[in-house]
This record gives structure tokens, C-alpha cells and sequence, in this order.
């Protein structure tokens, strides 16, 4: 079996953003990249069903080299930020604020510094059908310095150089469209200027350690 700690990975992965309450049923799709290849969620399967066998594996064009199942319905989303960053996984969710936000906004408002761990206010991309080649290059377009993305009437989409940033990015996305959601019951909220913002970018870029395990 092709990529098997990616497989496992990736399971771990669907069950906390179930957890977490990031998206919605089945909803949502994961992957990884190891040299040539992907690994990513299958179509359409509950997220508490799934085990690394289930986990499907294609190239870089998205053709199928390892599958029992149909592999997620966004591949050329996958493959099209695979093929345009330097991205090493990629996370695919329906999340609540985020979701909102994009059918009522062009970008995320810069109400909090965290915000910057993204590269700055996340663009909303045009809205085209789940699985099309068109959703993967408004993504991708809308992607460009920043590491995440709001799909109009959709979702949003992260990336990183490991599946643990892509999804911790994800989680960030989704606290500052709630915290948007939030600050506006409560008035008219502030926002950063591109200054505070550029202040805060110069340090976020090296924030984030990982634990050294069995040393
Ligand atoms: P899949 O179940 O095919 O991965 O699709 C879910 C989704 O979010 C489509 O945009
Ligand atoms: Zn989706």
C-alpha cells in the first residue's frame, strides 16, 4: 500500500475537523503530497467510516494510482494548488463563518493580527461548481500570496507545508470570520491597517514550533 503514515495522517485529520466542528457531514476533503503523488480523502465518505485503506492515491494530474474508492470530487482543486505553491497538504472545508463570509464578502476583514498567518486578508474567489476546473483556478488566482482561500457560496480551502499548518491555518480562518461575525453584533468593528498588518507579517512568519518526539 502506497504512502501508508500519509493515509494515517490524513484519517487522523477528517476525525479532528469532525471534532472541531470545521465542516459538515461528509463534506470536506484532505490531502497530502509525497514526491510525485497524493493522498486524499475519498468522495463522499463519513468521516468517522474512514481507515487509511480507504485514503486514495493519485498524481500530479490527478489520474488515479491507488483506489478502491472514487477519490474526492476536488482533485483539480488539490492538484491545481499543488501545481501553483509549494504546498505539502491541503484542506478542504464547509465551515460556518467561513461560508458565510463568502456569500456576503470579497475578502476577510483584517480585524485581528492572526489573520497574517494566512499572508494577509483572505480573498473570496469566484463562485463556480464544487470539482471544476474553474473553482481550481479562481482558487488558485485568489490564493496568490496568501495560504488559504474563501470559496464564494462554498467553503475555504488552506494549504502548508505539513497537513499539521494546513489545518491549524483552517482553524485560524474560521475564528476570525467568526470573531467578524462576533465584533459586528457588538458595533462597528475596527480594522487593522495594511501598516499594523506588514508589522505583525514581519514576525508571524516563523511562528509556530513542534514538539521533538522520542529524543
Ligand atoms: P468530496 O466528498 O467529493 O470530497 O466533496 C466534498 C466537497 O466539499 C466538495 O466541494
Ligand atoms: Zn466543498
Amino acid at each position: 500500500m502506497l504512502l501508508p503514515d500519509e493515509r494515517a495522517a490524513l484519517v487522523d485529520y477528517c476525525l479532528k475537523m469532525q471534532a472541531d466542528d470545521l465542516t459538515v457531514g461528509t463534506s470536506g476533503n484532505l490531502s497530502v503530497r509525497s514526491g510525485d503523488l497524493i493522498a486524499i480523502t475519498p468522495s463522499g465518505v463519513n468521516y468517522d467510516e474512514l481507515t487509511p485503506e480507504a485514503i486514495c492515491i493519485v498524481d500530479l494530474d490527478g489520474t488515479v494510482v491507488e483506489a478502491d474508492l472514487e477519490p474526492s470530487s476536488e482533485v483539480p482543486m488539490h492538484t491545481a494548488v499543488y501545481g501553483a505553491t509549494d504546498a505539502g497538504a491541503v484542506v478542504h472545508s464547509h465551515p460556518m463563518y467561513g461560508t458565510a463570509l463568502s456569500v456576503t464578502r470579497d475578502e476577510v476583514p483584517p480585524v485581528h493580527y492572526m489573520i497574517t498567518l494566512l499572508g494577509g486578508p483572505v480573498r473570496v474567489a469566484p463562485y463556480a461548481r464544487f470539482g471544476s476546473p474553474e473553482l481550481a483556478q479562481g482558487s488558485v488566482d485568489a490564493m496568490v500570496g496568501r495560504s488559504g482561500v474563501l470559496l464564494r457560496n462554498h467553503g475555504a480551502t488552506t494549504y502548508g507545508d505539513t497537513l499539521g499548518k494546513a489545518y491549524t491555518r483552517s482553524i485560524y480562518l474560521e475564528w476570525v470570520c467568526k470573531l467578524y461575525h462576533v465584533a459586528t453584533q457588538l458595533g462597528e468593528p475596527a480594522l487593522l491597517t495594511q501598516e499594523q498588518l506588514d508589522e505583525v507579517a514581519e514576525g508571524t512568519g516563523a511562528y509556530g514550533q513542534s514538539v521533538k518526539r522520542g529524543s
